[in-house]
Order: C-alpha cells, then structure tokens, then sequence
C-alpha cells in the first residue's frame, strides 16, 4: 500500500508531499514511544498549552533542614547549568519540546541566601522569541534539579516564520490601532524597531506577529502585536503600571520628615547618596542614588531638561512634592534592603529615579515606566504623599526587574496585587503597622482593602472581588466595557491575591505574620514566577517558596494552601483524557504502518456508542488519504476505499457496500440525511477531474455538475473535496479555477465555491493571492464555514491558517496555524472547529478542537488534541442512531434531474473575504 503520490492534481501532490512528511515523521517518534518521565517526578501540573507548568522532584524535603550546614562552596554556574540541561533534555516528550538545548536560551542566573539557584530560560523558536514563554529550573544546594517551572507552548509545529507582513505595514496598523483607541489620530513615537516573535497568547495557537512599542506620554507606552500573517491586531496594552489616584486636589501633607540631600555651592538637592548602593556623584543618574527631579509641568515625552529640585537651606524651602518623593523613596528601599537583601528596584544598585509635577495632558497619576526604567508623579496631586503608593509604584519596578509579569490579564493582576501588598509592607516597616488598605491618603473611591476587598467598590454596585468566583470578566454587566480599558481588569481582580496575603499573614486562624508572608511573597515573585503567570502559578510559586524557606512540612506551607484555598485559588484536579467534548465523529484512524507505508481505515470515536476512546476502526476496506463523510444522524458513513472506489458503511451493522468505481474516485460528501453522496472523479490520468458527481445512495442514479462557459465547455481545472451544508441543498468545494478580478486580469487560483442545486446559483470566495482549500460548512447555520487559507505552498514552510467564517460577511477569522491539509470541520452543533495538525509531543498526526462561538468568530479555548493517530475528522450529532431521527426534510430531498447540471459560470459572483480584521 502506498500512497498516491504521483497520480494526483499538483496542489494535491504538494499537500500529500508534505503530509507524508508529517505522518513519516510522526511514525518514527510514535515508535520512540513511552514517556521519558523519570521515576523521581511528581508533582506534574499541566497548563492549558499542554506543556508543565511545574515538575517537581522527589528528593525528600525542599527545605533549610535537608541542608543543616548550606553549602559553602560558590555556585558554579557552568555545572548548575548543565544539570539543568540534562534534566530538560531528558525529559524533552513529557516537556513537549523537540530541542531543547536550541529553544531555550539562559537569561537569568541567580543565587539566593538559602544556597538554591535559579535559571530562567526564553523559549525560542527558529531563532525568534516566543513570547510570553519561560521555563525556571531550580537547583538545589547540593547542585540537584529539584524543581522546574513553566509557562510556555510546546515546540511550534509548521509555523512559518517568514513573515508575510513587513514590519513598516505592522507598524502603520500598530497606529492605527492607537489611534482607535485614542479615537484621535495621535502623536506616538516608535520605541526601537518592530520585533518579530511568535505570539502564544490569546487561546489560540502560536502565530507569527510584530511587537510593535509605541509611547504616547511617560505614562502611556503601548505594546501592540500585529500578525505577521494577516495583519490582525493580536494584542493592545498600555505597559505602563499607572495607578489611578487622580480627583483629590489638596495639598501635600505638611509633616517633617527627614532628607539625605547633597550640597553643592551652598545649594541644596534632593538626591540622597547614603545607600549602600552609592557609587560616585560623577553620574548619579546611573550610581545608585536616589535624584527626585522638579518638571514643573512640562511633558517630559516632549524633551525637556531634568532639575533636581533644590533648595538653599538643607532643612526648608523644599518643593513638598519633592520631599514626599525623597522620603518615601529611601524608606521603600531601606524595606528592601533590610527585608530582602534586594540593592534596589533591580537588585544591582541601579538609580531611583523620580520625577514629580509631571505635566502633559495625560499623567495625573503616579506610575512606573518600564522603558524608561523611572517613577512619575503627577502635577497637582497627592500621589507621591502615600507611602503606600510610593511603594506601590517602587515594587512594579522590582517585579518588573524580577520576573516581568505581563502587564495584562491574570499575570497584570498578579504585578497589582504584589504592588499592593508590598504597599502595605512597606507601610508597616516605617509606621509599626500597617492599615491594610492600599491609597489611604486618597477618598475611598481611590483604595483598595486587602483585609477586606468588598468593603471598596470598584464603581457604584461593584465590589472589589475577595474570591475567584467573584472575578471581573469580560462579560461583567458593569465593567466589562472597561475590561480591555484596563489591560484585562489588573486593577479589579487583584485583590483576590492580594487578599490571600492578609488572610496567611494575619487573617485566618493559622496566619503566620506578616513578616514570614512577606518572605514568602517575595521571593515567588522573585525566584519562582514566569513572566506569564496565571493566578494558580502564584499559589505554586508561594507554596515553593514556603517549603524552600521553612520546610515541606512546615506550619507556613499548610497556612499558606489554605490561604490561596480560601480565595478560590486551587489546584484543578486532573480530569481524565477526551472528555473534552461530546463530539462524535467518523475520521481515518492509522491500522498499521510497515515501513515508510501507512495503512488508514475508516474510524469513529462515539462516546454514545462505548467507542474505545482511542478511536474504533470500522471498514475493513483500506482508506485512501481522503476526509471522509457522516450523515447528521450518524447513521450512514462514506469515505474513499485505497483502491480509490467510493464506500459506505452503515453505521450499526457496520455493513459496507463500495460503488465498483476502483481508481475513479478522488473524494466523497455525504447530504446530511444521508440520501446523496457527492464524489470527486478522478480523470484516466488520475487526476482530479473538472467537475463532481451526485450519486443517489438508494437508487444508484448519477448525475455530474458542471461550471461551463458559454460555448457550454467545463471552466475548472480541478475539483478538490465537497461538502454539504445543513440544508443538503448547498454544497462548497474548492475547486482550481480560472478568476476574472475586478481589474480584469485573468488568474487560476485555488478558490471554494458555494453553489445553490435548488436556485442553480453560486458564488466564488477569494482571497487575494492566497489559495484557499478545504471548505467544511456548519452543521446548524448555512453561514458558518471552514477553510484552509494556505502560504507558502511554492516554498518549505507551507503553511495552512485554519479559518472559521461567516458567509453573510464574508469575515473569516484564523483558528490554528498549522500543516497544510489540517481539513478543518465544524462540529454538530457549531460550537468548535476541528482539524489535523500533529500531536505536539509524539508528533503523530492527530485531530484537534477548538472551542468557537461562530456568531462572533472567536476562538473560545486553546486547540486540544482529542484523538491521536488520526486524521479528518467529521463530526455528527452524537446518540443518534439508524430509525430515530427519519429525516423531516425527506419531502424537500433533492430529486435529481436526468441530465447534467450546469451553472453559468458568467453568472458565479467573485467575492473577495475579509481574513481578521485586515
Ligand atoms: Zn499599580
């Protein structure tokens, strides 16, 4: 048996080509086999990407008592290194990784007055970046890996990395953009130059886009992803950690506090050198002082000369928004110091950079800017008098330097809520105490409450959520406007985090105190979170450090779940495999395979039916490598035989009744009652053929359809694969055909046709230059369609976007990238699109799905692999059987005529669909 290369139409053969590839590939690392998890893993979290999010090792106790005496001797970096190493590349199937020691890059190594080290790993991917991606390996004193990790995707498979949208493009879309948002057209200054990378975010696959950074103010630095392949805008968020305080309007608070300032010519600055970190006065922007400077309102986006603010007596005359900086800036960081041991915001002496009475129109707030690595304090504000908010801002900087949480979704509301709670620390170092309540300088309507989060109310009728369940989502009938407006609730949503800190330091019945919750707190964010940590990350990384710091089977890590418990920040129970979805569905599954040789035969995974969950087969009789078909009840199945006839199979009696057509027949649909089947032929040469045949399942009548021109002669090149809508009535297929465009000039391209058998109407759908192929049409709406929008066929990184659209606009929106041939299909009730892509660990072709709402094309879940060792899936409505469901429609059953049909292809409308927002 082998697989029909070479009598197949040329795109046909490209795909196969590069399908073989896959499937040889696949073969050979199925053989490899079971997984390479060692014996001493336990612990395996698996995140949604399907990659671990925590492996740890069973080396007994990860804690001070299992290493009385801490290893005396220096970390040795090369040796820890290479323990990392191994313990990755030995672990690469359970990981989900092809290469390690190529898409890992080392970028941080760190060492800690415990004796563990840390290593910090990018994921990359053919050079590029996957972003947001991290693994963490943790090596224990004795120079054992103890723990891993991670928030990353496995290795990408068939993604393309040429981009097919210049960086220039993605910039001018990035502005357009802005400018939406801005609902203005903007002045936004271009940080570095657009960055390629391979996306992971946003449920969906990875996909190849442009990091574009735009600032628009000090408090407003925008980074926008734009698809390299479409020009979609994938992500817009404001990086700046801004906090907004605005709307109180009174003065400073007038206490005396002390100054460390610096006396020059008998003139007097703020710039306070007395920290361990000081390195010299000659650059003291970078030698680790503290320079608070005056911007009298000016915008300091727009150039402007930085003064530190001055005054002529060491103890009078200061700007009282300068002394509020100064003062609340070194307490911040003695906090740190003393605490933490942490020589400032990046623990390496770096500047504190602060400017107060910021003008320009935006900033009326305090913030931190990443890019710009320094705190602004707006002009006229009480910001810069809170400690708290001082600190708050300071502790954005730490993490920021420590683990750059993404300033967005969960991982945005995790940078708020440690912000927060350091707020408080900070608060209780210099005041004895601390009053849990985040702002207290400001009116209520600007706090947030730790030890009580609903006792604030983010708007009127909205408190700030305590619990999980309490969350602000985007469907939030009072905030979801303002979700994205706020990076994903990061302002909203942290106070569940932040909560569990009050409860584990003083709020429940075993609380621990502030200062070990402290201890605890700070060293999850600064040794164990990746940069796109979840909520559930954060409970794993503190119950780490707990153990790390005060033993397994200490008094802290048992206070410590039951604080993450009691906001709802649980570990989810593993839940066993496929149940994913009631889906059934007929496929190929693989039967054997004997050398380079693969042998696939029709199969069916109907949890109704008890099917074994890794697929039944069902035909005796070989498939060839084409999709197959299911009637909407499940009770009739088609699908092309290896010797290229066209068979059903009854889907009770498991009876199978082949047409007789041997080597005539290139692929087959089924109506959704199962009373027509609709078949490919192939040519004499073994070609496709320029038109399909309908075939009556009872009768045996045929009849082709045809698109001629008017001299009455056939017009398409080649047919590929049919599929039936819900109505039985209309059918897509793609189809290589020659296309007028409206300029007039003449191409052949690869386009899907949907044409009417009832009204003898069609329409072709385009897309400029790019091949479409593959159509599937929904199951419930005569709207709902999928295709394969293909690049790069010509080249070696062909590529398929799989696409769900809607016909009434013509919008299409991508669901996966992936192979081509991925052949997508909706399911039975077009709530998920389903398709082949090779299983990432095994790299065995596989069938996976994607939670859709259809109405507004958009994804719902990240794809999952529900059935390995298959392809093609088709889905029906599960629990049907034969007899029950007798078609309703039986009167309005197509009756075919006696002679061919034939469309008017100069009546077939050309329309050209929309792919993302594009
Ligand atoms: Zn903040």
């Amino acid at each position: 048996m082998s697989l029909p290369v070479t009598n197949s139409h040329p795109l046909m053969r490209i795909l196969i080509l590069a399908l073989m590839l896959l499937t040889c590939a696949g073969l050979t690392d199925a053989r490899a086999g079971a997984s390479e998890l060692d014996s001493g893993d336990g612990g395996i979290l698996i995140s949604p990407a399907g990659t671990p999010r925590r492996i740890m090792v069973n080396l007994g106790d990860r804690g001070p008592q299992a290493y009385p005496e801490r290893f005396r001797t220096a970390p040795y970096k090369e040796a820890d290194f290479a323990a990392a190493m191994e313990f990755l590349l030995s672990r690469e199937e359970i990981l989900g990784l092809q290469d390690s020691a190529r898409e890992l890059a080392l970028q941080a190594y760190t060492t800690d007055e415990l004796g563990r080290r840390q290593l910090r790993f990018a994921q990359r991917y053919k050079g590029l970046p996957v972003w947001p991606a991290e693994i963490l390996v943790h090596v224990d004193p004795a120079g054992r890996v103890d723990l891993m990790e991670g928030a990353y995707i496995p290795t990408p498979q068939g993604l393309r990395t040429a981009p097919l949208v210049k960086a220039d493009a993605a910039e001018s879309k990035a502005r357009d953009v802005l400018d939406g948002l801005a609902g203005e057209s903007a002045l936004a200054l271009l940080e570095g130059k657009p960055e390629l990378i391979v996306y992971i975010g946003g449920g969906s696959q990875p996909r190849l886009a442009w990091k574009v950074i735009l600032n628009r103010s000090v408090a407003s630095r925008w980074l926008i992803l734009v698809d390299a392949m479409t020009r979609q805008a994938l992500l817009a968020y404001d990086t700046v950690m801004e906090d907004n305080h605005s709307g109180s309007g009174q003065d400073l608070l007038g206490e005396t506090v002390p100054l460390n300032v610096w006396e020059d010519e008998g003139l007097y600055y703020l710039l306070d050198t007395s920290k361990p970190m000081f390195r010299g006065i000659e650059e003291y922007m970078e030698s680790g002082a503290i320079p608070v400077h005056d911007l009298a309102g000016q915008d300091p986006l727009l150039g402007f000369n930085p003064r530190l603010v001055e005054s002529a007596s060491p103890d009078s005359g200061w700007l009282p928004d300068g002394v509020s900086a100064a003062y609340n800036l070194s307490e911040t960081y003695d906090y740190y110091f003393e605490r933490h041991g942490r020589d400032s915001i990046d623990d390496q002496g770096m500047s504190v950079r602060a400017y107060v009475r910021v003008g320009g129109s935006i900033l009326s707030n305090a913030c931190w800017n990443p890019g710009l690595e320094s705190f602004f304090f707006g002009a006229g504000q009480r910001t810069v008098a809170g400690l708290d908010v001082v600190a708050h801002e300071f502790t954005h900087g730490v993490v920021d330097c420590a683990s750059s949480l993404l300033y967005y979704g969960e991982s945005g509301a995790l940078h708020e809520a440690w912000a927060d709670i350091f707020g408080c620390a900070v608060e209780a170092r210099t005041m004895g105490a601390t009053d849990w309540v985040g702002g207290t300088v400001f009116s209520e309507r600007f706090q947030r409450s730790l030890a009580d989060p609903a006792s604030r109310e983010i708007v009127p009728g909205r408190p700030y959520p305590s619990h999980v369940d309490e969350m602000v989502t985007p469907d939030d009938p009072l905030l979801g406007e303002d979700y994205a407006a706020d990076n994903g609730a990061v302002h909203w949503n942290c106070t569940v985090v932040s909560h569990a800190f009050y409860l584990l330091a003083e709020g429940q019945d075993d609380a621990i105190g502030i200062e070990d919750t402290e201890e605890i707190f700070f060293r999850a964010v600064t040794r164990h979170m990746p940069s796109a940590s979840r909520f559930l990350d954060a409970r794993l990384a503190c119950l780490a450090s707990a153990e790390e710091i005060f033993g397994s089977n200490s008094a802290q890590v048992r206070a410590t779940e039951a604080a993450f418990d009691a906001v709802g920040i649980v570990e989810p129970q593993p839940s066993p495999p496929s149940d994913s979805s009631d889906d059934a569905m007929v496929c190929l599954l693989l039967a054997t395979e004997q050398g380079q040789d693969a042998v696939w035969s029709l199969g069916r995974l109907d949890p109704a039916r008890d099917d074994d969950p890794q697929g039944e087969r069902i035909s005796r009789t070989p498939a060839a490598l084409a999709p197959p078909a299911v009637s909407n009840d499940g009770s009739l199945a088609a699908f092309v035989s290896a010797d290229h006839d066209a068979c059903t199979v009854d889907m009770d009696s498991l009876e199978e009744n082949c047409l007789g057509l041997e080597g005539e027949v290139a692929s087959v649909a089924l109506s959704p009652d199962g009373s027509l089947m609709a078949y490919v032929p192939l040519t004499e040469a073994g070609e496709l053929a320029d038109h399909f045949v309908l075939h009556d399942v009872a009768t045996g009548e045929e009849v082709p359809v045809l698109f001629v021109d008017e001299a009455g002669n056939s017009v398409f090149l080649a047919v590929n694969s049919v599929d039936f809508a819900a109505d039985g009535h209309t059918l897509a297929f793609d189809v290589l055909a020659p296309i007028e465009e409206e300029d007039g000039t003449r191409t052949v391209a690869w386009v899907v046709i949907v044409a009417n058998l009832d009204s003898m109407q069609a329409y072709a759908l385009v897309a400029q230059d790019t091949p479409l192929a593959s159509p599937a049409m929904g199951n419930q709406s005569l709207e709902h369609i999928s295709l394969e929008v293909l690049t790069g066929l010509d080249g070696p990184e062909a590529l398929s976007l799989v696409s769900a659209g809607d016909l009434s606009l013509l919008n299409f929106a991508p669901v996966a990238q992936t192979a081509p041939l991925a052949v997508p299909s909706i399911n039975g009730d077009d709530s998920a699109v389903l398709y082949s892509a090779p299983d990432s660990g095994a790299q065995a072709p596989a069938i996976w799905r994607v939670p859709m709402d259809m109405a507004n094309l958009r994804t719902l879940g990240d794809p999952e692999m529900i059935l390995a060792n298959a392809l093609y899936a088709e889905a029906y409505a599960s629990g049907s059987t034969a007899g029950d469901a007798q078609s309703e429609t039986d009167d309005a059953n197509l009756r075919l005529p006696a002679a061919p049909m034939r469309f008017d292809m100069r009546t077939v409308e050309v329309r050209s669909i929309g792919l993302g927002d594009q």
